[in-house]
Order: C-alpha cells, then structure tokens, then sequence
C-alpha cells in the first residue's frame, strides 16, 4: 500500500534522513522504532506531504505522491495524527473532530463518522460541547486520533501516540489502535513505547541516526537482544 524508496531528508544542510526504505502492505500495522532526533517524525512528515524528499520516492497504493500537495494526499486516503496531538484547545471536541473532515462535502457521511467517534470513546461524545482543551491527556489523544479518522483513510500515521500517558491510558489507546485494524485501517505507528507497539505491529523497523538498522516482524523485534537492550531495558 505504501512504499518509501531510498527517501533522503534535510532540513537545510542538516540530513534527517539518509536514504531509508520501507513498506507497509494494506491491513497491517508497521512501527518505526527510535530514540529520539532519528528521523521518525520526520519520515512522517513528508510521507504526508509536509515535507519534501531531497531524493528518492514516496508510493501510495502504486502512485508516486511525494510531489503532491499535502491537502490532496488527505484526499487519496492518508490521514495523520501528529506528535503532541495538535488540538484546539479552546474549540468544541465536535469542531476538532468537523475539521479532520475539512476535505469532505457529505454531510451525512460527516454525522455517521461523528457517531461512530462517538461509540468508540464515549467521553468524547458526552462532552462533544465542551473545549478540547479541558480533557486529559489521554482523553486529547483519543481526539486526535478521532479526528484523523475523519478523513477515512485508508492509511492512519500516528506520532507518538502515547506520549506522556499513564500505563492504562497506553493500553486503552493501543487497544484501539488494535481495533482500527481490525476495522480495516492500516496503520504506520511512531512510538518511544517501544514494547506496546511492536506488541501491536506485524513488522517493525528500527531508524537510527536517520537510516533503518533492523526490520523485522514485531514478534521477532521483541526477541531481538539489540532491541531488548536499547529499546525496552532490558538486559
Ligand atoms: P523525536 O522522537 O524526538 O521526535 P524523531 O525520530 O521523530 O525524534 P525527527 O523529529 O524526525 O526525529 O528529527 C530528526 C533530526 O532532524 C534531528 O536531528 C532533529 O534535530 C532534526 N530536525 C527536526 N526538525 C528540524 C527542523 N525543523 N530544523 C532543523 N532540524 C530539524
């Protein structure tokens, strides 16, 4: 579904991303692994069209989309939900969520999303009046997953998704994410969580310093000594 070709980024004379390749086939959840500053979210941010490659190519479902302007890449069905979740603070949870679906004109399609967001994290349906920026942080990120799910996509990047949330609240979001999956939506996941999300993932890849040093199915990542040790603390 998606294919990143050889993809360099730089960010001036500063390389981000030197030249790393990776796939996700449609229905699976893939994770990149790194510590912080190794080029996940910025791997992210021009698969979305935010950014743009200094070389190689990004592939959506065959067609090349690293050219293309980031509001038309929503469109082909690539949604984004980014670090630090990036609500509105003082708008409605119902306006956060209206604006995922800025691209789209079907009105009752909009409603049924909205029900839909609803059902899956009740919280945010019995406060849909009040301001975003009085929920929790785990109740925000529940939002801001919400919202990119506004668009349809087909393909769900999520950046740190849970980035300073309490262990349960890890679980629930991961136990969600679970079950986009199983609704149909393939995911690409950047995680510090490095065991909640190869847990999840069919395949993983480790980024350091800006290039891929490890794929492998999460299974396998999680049996890995080099990522035991790096990336859960484990001896
Ligand atoms: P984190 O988990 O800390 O967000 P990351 O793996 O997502 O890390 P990136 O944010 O992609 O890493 O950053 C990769 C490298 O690019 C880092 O060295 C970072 O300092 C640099 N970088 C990121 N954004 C910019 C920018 N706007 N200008 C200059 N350098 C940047």
């Amino acid at each position: 579904m998606l294919e990143v070709k050889d993809l360099a980024v730089s960010y001036g004379r500063v390389q981000a991303v030197k030249g790393i390749s990776f796939t996700v086939e449609q229905g699976q959840i893939v994770s990149l692994l790194g510590t912080n500053g190794a080029g996940k979210t910025t791997t992210l941010r021009t698969i979305s069209g935010l950014l743009r490659p200094t070389s190689g190519e990004v592939l959506f479902e065959g067609k090349r989309i690293d050219t293309v302007p980031a509001h038309q890449i929503v469109t082909l069905g690539i949604a984004h939900s980014p670090e630090g979740r990036r609500l509105f603070p003082r708008m409605s949870v119902e306006d956060n969520l209206l604006l995922g679906a800025y691209t789209r004109r079907d009105a009752a399609g909009i409603r049924e999303d909205l029900d839909r967001a609803y059902a899956l994290f009740p919280v945010l349906g019995e406060r849909r009046g009040q301001a975003a920026g009085l929920f929790s942080g785990g109740e925000q990120q529940m939002l801001a997953i919400a919202r990119a799910m506004m668009s349809r996509p087909r393909l769900l990047m999520l950046d740190e998704p849970s980035m300073g949330l309490s262990p349960i609240m890890t679980t629930t979001i991961m136990n969600t994410i679970a079950e986009l999956k199983a609704s149909g939506t393939t995911i690409l996941l950047v995680e510090q969580n490095a065991q909640a999300a190869l847990a999840l993932s069919d395949r993983g890849y480790v980024l350091e310093v800006g290039a891929i040093t490890l794929s492998d199915t999460g299974a396998a990542l999680l049996e890995d000594d080099r990522v035991r040790r790096t990336y859960l603390g484990v001896d």
